[in-house]
């Protein structure tokens, strides 16, 4: 279920992004990832490259709803819970756009020009392994379940 908080709009930058249409508190829901889903093997195209999140090694997921229109930046709002759930990282005030990083779900060979603007834009995003060591210690806790298994997070 997608919150009734989030509002989409144009972010008079590039495209549509999502809004706090109220006050938004640290580990809300904002959009949960729940349409269709793709596979390496059988129909990854470009559809797939560009929307969905990867949540298996060779699985991907888009949405129908909101989680679509979310956009990344490197100083992220927003993170992972489980697989499937975008959720505030912090209290999020009315007006500010929500955003995660593209970087918390993905690993494979796959990469993105940056505008998010942040004094810390990565310039090119790619997947996780791509991401500063220090900017993915501060994403403990909102990093995809299947790359915090991957990985083995939980431990340190
Ligand atoms: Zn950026």
């Amino acid at each position: 279920m997608d919150s009734k908080k989030a509002q989409v709009r144009d972010t008079k930058k590039y495209g549509a992004g999502v809004f706090a249409g109220m006050p938004i508190k640290k580990g809300e829901v904002i959009a949960e990832i729940d349409g269709r889903i793709y596979t390496l093997e059988e129909d990854f195209d470009d559809y797939a490259y560009n929307h969905a999140i990867q949540f298996a090694p060779e699985k991907w997921r888009a949405s129908d709803g909101i989680a679509d229109q979310l956009n990344h930046s490197c100083e992220p709002n927003c993170g992972i819970k489980a697989r499937f759930k975008i959720v505030a990282m912090r209290d999020v005030a009315v007006g500010e756009e929500l955003t995660w990083d593209y970087g918390m779900t993905e690993d494979f060979q796959w990469r993105m020009r940056c505008r998010c603007g942040t004094p810390s834009c990565r310039r090119i995003i790619g997947d996780f392994k791509t991401i500063p060591k220090d900017t993915r210690i501060r994403y403990k806790g909102y990093i995809s379940a299947w790359l915090v298994n991957k990985y083995k997070l939980n431990r340190t």
